[in-house]
């Protein structure tokens, strides 16, 4: 390929990246990634980084398996395209279809295909809605979500997220959304126990259902543990309130699951983790390990009958169900059941992940380090009795911190001034005690900046 510099240049003159950096990233230029393999990534300078976010959470089974590749190609030599529209299907739609719902919780025995996780969560917020509609009550419309949850890019997707810095562009929310706090008992629990604080988030759904009205809410939009805005892992007390109240109200509830699915929290479901029964969850990222674009709604046997059985559903994708892209996901689960992959998390990996990674809380800048299966964030702080932020704008300790963790060979994320990590599965022990090693080197470097 082209030297780095040229490369740098005609990606500044040309792409536009997602959550553009915009200009001050194309003054700096890109790092260009040009391979990857295990748990590991290339640059285009040759430095092998190791990658401690799995891409964008979602390379579960880690780069390079050839079986992925070879499934990929079988699959485009003998159909590389069809729909699944006007009574039509093909066999890697049935049989991605059928393995989901075989290892899907409790009787989610249906899936629409979708091709992303931020399509999936508008075909959801549209089937929540008519799934009422159908039933004669169209008035039940509006679906409550929390601040600082991500469910993606699109219109509705970004509305039903609670990231108040998308909701400025663009017109957000659009109509019949609104949001409830939370289960961030570091950044906004006061002189609240974790378990009060994360009882009175919860009631904060019942609060909303309430002053909307029951028969004015459609659905309730969550994710198990809240991935993008920081690996929030709630209070045990948590969803025990939340299970309560849905099941007081007649209400659906969505589960998002496009990062906690697939291994993440040391179950196949983030559910499994928390025991919940989602009406509808949304899945993607780790359907496929991120080698081709999919995501899916893992429907009810109760919404399904009712959507099946009403008016058409005038909804759907012309990628719904892409055949190269389902037998890719079926090679993917295949993998991650034949090498038990997901049990390996829960007994080995995640167990010892989880042990250096608490023991991150002895450097003085870390505050609390919270970690379910393989996802984990540590919250920096000035101070951590009171919990404090730094006075400088918030994120700014976050990113040096990152953009230390970038030169020292490793990708960590920052949300704020948490960092945050979602590792291939695979990942192995050796290789934990490098992420670790190399996290509290950039640790150390940015507690110096931070004093100087
Ligand atoms: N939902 C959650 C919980 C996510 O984390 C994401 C992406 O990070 C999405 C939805 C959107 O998925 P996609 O980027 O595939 O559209």
């Amino acid at each position: 390929h082209l030297p780095t510099a040229e490369l740098q240049a005609l990606d500044a003159a040309h792409h536009m990246h997602p959550f553009t950096e915009g200009d001050a990233l194309n003054a700096k230029g890109a790092r260009i990634i040009t391979a990857a393999q295990g748990c590991y990534l290339t640059d285009s300078d040759g430095i092998e980084i190791l990658d401690g976010m799995a891409g964008l959470w979602c390379v579960n089974i880690g780069y390079g398996r050839q079986e992925m590749a070879d499934a990929a190609a079988r699959q485009m030599r003998q159909l590389p395209f069809y729909n699944t529209f006007f009574q039509t299907s093909h066999p890697p739609a049935i049989h991605l279809a059928a393995k989901l719902a075989e290892i899907a919780p409790g009787d989610l025995n249906h899936v629409f295909f979708n091709g992303s996780g931020s399509d999936s969560n508008d075909t959801n917020l549209r089937m929540a809605r008519v799934y009422w509609a159908h039933q004669g009550k169209p008035e039940k419309q509006v679906v409550i979500s929390r601040w600082n949850g991500y469910h993606g890019s699109t219109m509705g997707a970004a509305s039903l997220g609670g990231m108040k810095g998308m909701h400025k562009q663009g017109g957000l929310p659009i109509p019949g959304i609104v949001h409830i706090n939370q289960p961030d008992w570091w950044a906004e629990g006061g002189d609240m126990s974790p378990e009060e604080f994360g009882i009175a988030r919860a009631r904060e759904l019942e609060e909303m259902i309430l002053e909307v009205g029951e028969d004015k809410v459609a659905a309730f939009i969550a994710e198990p543990v809240q991935g993008a805005g920081g690996v929030i892992v709630p209070p045990d007390s948590y969803w025990p309130e939340i299970k309560r109240i849905l099941a007081k109200y007649d209400i659906l509830f969505i589960a998002d699951e496009v990062i906690c699915g697939f291994g993440r929290t040391g179950n196949w479901f983030g559910c499994q983790t928390y025991d919940l029964h989602p009406d509808i969850m949304t899945i993607a990222k780790g359907l496929s390990s991120g080698y081709l674009p999919i995501g899916g709604s893992l429907v009810s046997d109760k919404v399904a009958q009712v959507i099946n059985a009403g008016d058409e559903f005038a909804h759907g994708y012309t990628y719904s169900a892409h055949p190269v892209a389902a037998a890719v996901a079926l090679e993917n689960l295949r993998i991650l059941q034949d090498e038990k992959i997901i049990e390996t998390v829960q007994a080995e990996t995640g167990p010892y992940l989880k042990e250096k990674w608490e023991a991150l809380t002895d450097h003085p800048m870390v505050g609390e380090a919270k970690i379910v299966g393989m996802m984990a964030s540590i919250a920096l702080t000035p101070d951590k009795a009171s919990r404090a932020k730094f006075a400088a704008k918030a994120g700014t300790v976050g990113l040096m911190a990152r953009e230390r963790c970038f030169a020292n060979h490793l990708v960590m994320r920052h949300v704020g001034d948490r960092m945050i990590i979602s590792p291939p599965l695979v990942i192995t022990k050796p290789e934990i005690d490098l992420l670790i090693e190399r996290a509290r080197k950039a640790l150390d470097e940015t507690y110096a900046q931070v004093k100087a």
